[in-house]
């Protein structure tokens, strides 16, 4: 079964879990608050930093548009 790392919203911890690909990932609460208020992190094997780096760079990079593209400003 695969281990999850989660991260809690309200306290800000993180915490493992073993979870089966069955088990509903929304019931899991965080083990220091009991909040539901919980994010899944992605593996370390997740190569989507750079591209998060360079999602949030362009788009905050072009403020006359919200598509992100950014196709018809010409940023
Ligand atoms: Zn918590």
């Amino acid at each position: 079964m695969p281990i999850y790392e989660f991260i809690c919203i309200d306290c800000q911890k993180c915490f493992d879990k073993l979870c089966s690909l069955k088990d509903d990932l929304s019931q899991i609460k965080c083990e220091f608050c009991s909040s539901r208020n919980i994010k899944k992190k992605m593996s370390a094997f997740a190569t989507s930093r750079d591209e998060n780096d360079h999602d949030s760079h362009s788009g905050s990079s072009c403020s006359s548009c919200s598509s992100g593209s950014c196709s018809t400003c010409g940023h």
